[in-house]
């Protein structure tokens, strides 16, 4: 159905829309399907979904395989991988990305299993070997404190990919691609069913689209420092983020933990308060455009990994800090 060498991107949608994983996703697809002389399709499940299928190419997919049925409407893994599976079969494909989400960590691993395809988990930079033409797909290891590149012999090549470890490309509405929708589908009696879906509250700007995140540590020492950077965050009108010690110590939820085993932000501005800088956390926050740390210990590490800093008691610096904010976006 499409050329080979062709990669294909799994789209999630969230109330109707894409999500941020799907456009990344097509941003890194766009850039191996080059490399590899090959397009970038897209497969799209769910109910009702058809009307999005133009978005999916005005962000990067040279064809978008539609699969709309009632019993799609949510993400069921027997279901999905039944469809998926039938997916790849019908098409000529070599790499299979999916987000690193909860839906890309239960459908990966299984659809690699019916596939008999090998799957690089939680990858964070994907490229082509311009010899072999192979997937290279890095991912942190040990903690984050390496990175190790895997590859893989088996036909198609799957990877999950972190989300904000790709960028997505410019909305392009002149963009032309093909829509292709797939009726013949096996049975879609699902087996399980949805019995509920909660819906995490966020008050404010959401972490992971946060243009500004205030991200606070162990060094504050209670929940009263969290409550001056939520207040300065109001301000910035961003979010606030927090260390593995800090959220383990029930100070920020940890909903909001930064890092490896948190989220990642890649904000315009990150300002690290009062927190060390280990490799874990910048795991989650060294794609931000400028890091600007405040750390009363001036060989804390995160002084190395900041574009600016200040040495000094947060309970100082940053009340300073808040007022030249408040007077510069009073100018
Ligand atoms: C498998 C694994 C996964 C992990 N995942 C994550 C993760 O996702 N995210 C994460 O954050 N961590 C993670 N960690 C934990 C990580 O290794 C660190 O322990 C943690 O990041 C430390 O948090 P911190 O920087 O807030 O605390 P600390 O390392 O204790 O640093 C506190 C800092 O605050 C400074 N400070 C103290 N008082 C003040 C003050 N009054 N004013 C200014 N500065 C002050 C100190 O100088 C110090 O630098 C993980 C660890 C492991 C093993």
């Amino acid at each position: 159905m499409s050329s080979p060498l062709s990669v294909l991107v799994t789209a999630e949608v969230n109330e109707g829309n894409l999500s941020p994983i799907t456009l990344e996703l097509l941003g890194s697809a766009r850039d191996l399907a080059e490399k590899l002389g090959g397009k970038v399709v897209c497969a799209l499940l769910g109910n009702g979904v058809a009307g999005i299928a133009q978005q999916i190419i005005a962000q990067g997919a040279d064809q978008v395989i539609v699969v709309d049925a009632p019993a799609l409407q949510d993400y069921l893994s027997d279901t999905y991988t039944r469809v998926m599976e039938e997916v790849v079969r019908q098409t000529e494909i070599e790499i299979v990305l999916l987000g690193h989400t909860s839906m890309g960590r239960d459908l990966g691993p299984r659809l690699a299993f019916r596939l008999g395809a090998g799957l690089a988990t939680d990858c964070i930079e994907l490229d082509i070997d311009s010899g072999s033409k192979q997937l290279m797909a890095t991912r942190p290891v040990y903690g984050g404190n390496a990175r190790a590149t895997f590859a893989t012999d088996t036909h198609p090549q799957m990877a999950t990919v972190r989300s904000k470890a790709m960028t997505p490309l410019p909305l392009d509405p002149s963009r032309q691609g093909e829509i292709v929708t797939l009726s013949a589908m096996p049975d879609l009696k699902a087996g399980l069913i949805l019995s509920d879906r909660v819906k995490e509250e966020i008050k404010g700007v959401k972490l992971e689209d946060a243009p500004v995140v205030l991200g606070g540590g162990r060094g504050l020492g209670g929940p009263e420092g969290f409550q001056l950077l939520d207040d300065l965050a109001r301000v910035l009108k961003g979010a606030v983020g927090a260390s593995r010690a800090a959220c383990d110590n029930g100070w920020w939820p940890a909903s909001a933990q930064v890092g490896l085993t948190g989220k990642i932000v890649a904000p315009d501005l990150y300002v690290a308060i009062a927190l060390s800088g280990s490799s874990q956390h910048m795991a989650g926050c060294s794609g931000s455009k400028t890091i600007i740390a405040i750390n009363k210990d001036p060989e804390a590490n995160i002084f190395k990994e900041s574009q600016y800093g200040v040495v000094g008691d947060y309970k100082q610096v940053l009340p300073a800090f808040a007022k030249r904010i408040k007077e510069l976006l009073e100018e």
